[in-house]
């Protein structure tokens, strides 16, 4: 199934709870055009690739292929990566796992606001939709990611063709950016994805969460 026919797909589909319509969670395929022309057509400058590259080589450590890392203007930087398995919790995705480790360090949320919209998030591919909210509530000022959710989608398909979605194939970057974060990606996709399809087959084994 294309991007484009699960997009048309959502538009179908409502969600009852308080009337809200997820056809105004989609957005049309002209429109996120348009938004991705706005983000996602510079090129990836060699400071960014340094550090998303260090992101790809954190989803590595993942118990699912997934690595992010924050580099704060005066260059401290702090990594994470998934850790759905070994903590038996599927929220703690690498970007998650990441918020909760700056937080219990000794960054404090209303003090450092500043610091935070400052910083840049790296990411070894697009987030979900949790992480993103996730990306909003933190106050992170920049995203730089690897492969698109549909790219991962894609792939999870291409090794378990039983698999109804891996990832909620809506991307809400275009989201992100309309409310002023810097968003630029997709980049590197085709090392993002390298880890990734490389790595899920081993990560699931014959058992695929995401089956139908
Ligand atoms: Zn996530």
């Amino acid at each position: 199934m294309s991007n484009i026919s699960r997009r048309q797909l959502l538009t179908q589909v409502t969600l009852v709870g308080g009337g809200l319509s997820l056809q105004n969670m989609v957005i049309p395929n002209a429109v996120a055009a348009d938004m991705n022309n706005k983000f996602n057509n510079k090129p990836l400058s060699d400071h960014d690739k340094k550090y998303l590259l260090r992101a790809i080589a954190l989803s590595e450590k993942g118990d699912y292929p997934y690595g992010a890392l924050l580099r704060f203007e005066d260059g401290e930087i702090i990594e994470a990566w998934n850790t759905v398995l070994s903590s038996g919790d599927p929220t703690r995705h690498a970007e998650m796992t990441l918020f909760s480790k700056i937080f219990t360090q000794d960054l404090d949320w209303i003090k450092d606001r500043g610091k935070l919209k400052t910083a840049t998030l790296y990411i070894s591919a697009e987030p979900c939709t949790m992480c993103a909210g996730g990306i909003f509530w933190v106050g992170i000022g920049r995203v730089v990611h690897g492969a698109s959710v549909t790219a991962v989608d894609d792939i999870y398909k291409e090794i378990y063709p039983d698999t109804a979605f891996s990832q909620l194939p809506v991307s809400v970057m275009a989201a992100l950016h309309e409310v002023g974060v810097d968003v630029n990606g997709p980049y590197l996709n085709d090392k993002s994805a390298e880890v990734v399809r490389r790595r899920v087959k081993s990560a699931f084994d014959d058992n695929n969460p995401f089956e139908k």
